[in-house]
């Protein structure tokens, strides 16, 4: 069965349904819009683990996402919707790309947490937007973005409350958001929430247990992912 749509990470295949998607998670690893690439054994079989446990624990705590059910080792089944063209991310602390561009150290805990777009455009580099931009651009209204960071300021503290009880400390992610195929007016969480999207740093020894460790070279890349699955199935 040839997929509908193929990204870095994932496959998207259709089903019986219509309005349902099949996501396959591969194993492949990219960074730096797509300029190093790897494939690691069983990187998607943790990532799509990882994501099922968050999302799930999510839709508890009343955070409407894409999921519909767990399929087997890497694939799920999904609502199919029309991916919003933002990235959004939350920080709790310093690191990455605000480190690099605002020149403040990496571990610098922010007094509240930032919120920022990015508009999800490869052959632009995925730039830096504004709620203005958003609008302008069909993106989003400006309803939706307020929705939409609203949203992500709860899902931040759930999260970080969840990562805590696994002794991990969120130091930021970045999310998608979709609009339901059945009813566009309504929004959902899609893509996934792993150690890809997330920097996520061991509370006692500080280690990076995310995607950091292969953009960085720092080794053990697959065995910090191994380690997250198995401490968040407690
Ligand atoms: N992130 C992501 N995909 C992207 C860009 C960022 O999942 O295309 C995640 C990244 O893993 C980190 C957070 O968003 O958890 C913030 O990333 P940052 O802006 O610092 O960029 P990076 O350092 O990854 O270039």
């Amino acid at each position: 069965m040839e997929p509908i749509y193929e990204g870095k990470a994932k496959r998207l295949y259709t089903t019986d349904d219509p309005n349902v998607l099949r996501m396959e998670y591969k194993d492949s690893a990219t960074a730096f819009n797509g300029e190093k690439k790897e494939d690691f054994e069983n990187k998607g079989r943790f990532n799509k683990a990882i994501t099922l446990i968050i999302y799930r624990m999510l839709e508890e705590k009343g955070v409407k996402t894409h999921l519909v059910q767990d399929v087997d080792d890497i694939n799920l089944l999904v609502n199919k919707v029309s991916i919003m063209p933002l990235e959004v991310i939350v920080r709790n602390v310093a690191a990455g790309s605000f480190s690099k561009r605002m020149g403040v150290t990496e571990g610098t805990a922010f007094k509240k947490p930032i919120v920022e777009f990015s508009y999800k455009d490869d052959a632009l580099g995925d730039p830096f937007i504004n709620d203005d931009y958003a609008r302008e651009m069909g993106a989003a209204t400006e309803e939706e973005m307020a929705y939409i960071k609203q949203q992500v300021l709860t899902i931040n503290e759930v999260l970080k409350e969840f990562f805590l009880k696994a002794k991990l400390r969120l130091i930021d992610f970045k999310v998608e958001f979709g609009r339901l195929s059945t009813d566009p007016s309504q929004i959902v969480l899609a893509d996934e929430i792993s150690p890809d999207t997330c920097r996520l740093w061991d509370v006692e020894t500080g280690k990076k247990m995310d995607k950091d460790r292969f953009r960085r070279g720092l080794g053990g890349f697959m065995e910090a992912y191994a380690e997250v699955l198995e401490r968040l199935s407690k």
